[in-house]
């Protein structure tokens, strides 16, 4: 057989008890990149970015390694820390701080050996500059720099000229800017020295055991979240190139283009009989057929999560709010069928259980042994199984659709009282 592929790329998401780490590999070395993100939960320019590093790159020489959500209980509320800055617990953390699961977890993957380079992604106040320049544009403002703690870690460390790295990178960034406002410059914390809240933070942390660390701060002060994304990556690609790590994206880059990839935010699979498209959903969702718990929630984004209170479940992807999805309890039928059988403005089809199928005109639910049919906003109501009845839009009630446009509704399928699965029915 003859061999296709010279080298294999694998990348793999390990969801150890706290953190997910994302690697993309190469065999052919142990040079890797650790891209750390959402240490700071109201910081989504970070985040953002590291979630499209791993959905939209392919890296094809050497190793990326990315945290896209390392506080993400903090993430989901947009707020700084929810159990104080997690930043700021590096170098001693109480016995009984809720973060000290995740500040252990990720102190050992900092010092894994296989780590070259680390990068902390935040999103900072104002615009740096060296002289005072008023409120926003100033030497104490954080934003649109690269960020060292020293300039040198020990002389024979690989990538341990921390300042030359810094500029070279903020001078590349500086080539691309979309407002010359937004230029880069390097701050040098001189943290062993002049800065003690630093000295608890996780560059440092990393610094002081000769492991390479930046931080790369975008400003809040940007006028948008496609704005900050954009120079995370522009940053982070610098990085990549000064590593010699070879990297394919699948986008132009530009603003639009990233703006376009940051309204996607993907599908969420519950227990495996639910499939939501998340990108056009509305904001609420009644008599959602889930379990009363245990439920399984999978999500195509990395920063997807959801969070129950008060009998909803909310659906966040980073910091924004999706949708709440309001449940009515079910047990899961083990008696249901894979495939399914309609008929679509004429024609016949079969369908595998939770797909969305196009529709023009109408279509019917063939008849099933096992299972019966509910078409949720159908009109008017038909009381039990709802197959062979032919459906176009005017029978459907827009308040039921599942998305904003109201041209998608559910078709759910029940064994007896127990749930099976829901397709999805679009009206073209
Ligand atoms: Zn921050």
């Amino acid at each position: 057989m003859k061999l296709l592929f010279l080298f294999y790329i694998f990348s793999i998401s390990i969801l150890s008890a706290n953190i997910q780490l994302i690697k993309k590999e190469n065999k052919d070395s142990n040079t890797t990149l650790l891209v750390v993100a959402g240490i700071h939960g109201n910081e989504p320019g970070g985040y953002f970015a590291a979630s499209i590093l791993a959905t939209h790159y392919k890296i094809l020489s050497k190793n990326l390694w990315i945290i896209p959500n390392l506080n993400q209980k903090s993430i989901i509320r947009n707020r700084r820390g929810i159990y104080g800055d997690m930043n700021r617990k590096f170098s001693v953390i109480k016995k009984n701080d809720q973060d000290k699961k995740i500040i252990e977890e990720i102190k050992e993957i900092l010092l894994s050996e296989k780590v070259s380079l680390v990068l902390n992604l935040h999103d900072g106040h104002g615009f740096y500059r060296k002289k005072n320049q008023g409120s926003i544009f100033n030497p104490n403002a954080w934003g649109q720099t690269c960020v060292i703690d020293q300039c040198d870690l020990k002389q024979d460390q690989e990538f341990g000229n921390l300042n030359d790295i810094a500029i070279a990178v903020k001078d590349s960034v500086n080539k691309k800017l979309l407002k010359q406002h937004h230029s880069f410059d390097v701050k040098n914390t001189n943290t062993q020295y002049d800065d003690e809240a630093m000295q608890l933070s996780l560059t440092y942390y990393a610094v002081t055991n000769n492991k390479p660390a930046f931080a790369i701060e975008t400003s809040k002060n940007l006028s948008s979240l496609s704005q900050k994304v954009f120079y995370q990556l522009l940053a982070i690609e610098e990085y990549m190139r000064i590593m010699d790590i070879k990297f394919q994206r699948n986008f132009d880059f530009n603003e639009d283009e990233i703006a376009k990839i940051l309204n996607n935010y993907g599908t969420l699979s519950i227990n495996r009989n639910i499939l939501l498209n998340l990108s056009d959903i509305k904001k609420s969702l009644s008599y959602i057929p889930i379990k009363s718990k245990s439920n399984i929630f999978k999500f195509s984004h990395p920063l997807g999560d959801v969070r129950k209170t008060n009998g909803v479940y909310s659906v966040f992807i980073g910091n924004k709010f999706v949708t709440a999805l309001k449940p009515q309890y079910f047990k899961l039928s083990k008696n249901c069928q894979e495939k399914l059988d309609f008929v679509i403005d004429g024609k016949k089809f079969s369908f595998q259980n939770t797909s969305e199928f196009f529709v023009t005109a109408d279509f019917k639910v063939i008849k099933s042994k096992k299972q019966r049919v509910n078409i949720i906003g159908y009109q008017p109501k038909v009381s039990g199984d709802e197959s062979e009845v032919p459906v176009s839009l005017s029978n459907l009630n827009k308040n039921y659709s599942v998305d904003k446009t109201n041209k998608t509704y559910r078709v759910e399928f029940y064994n007896k009282d127990e749930f099976c699965s829901m397709s999805m029915v679009h009206f073209k």
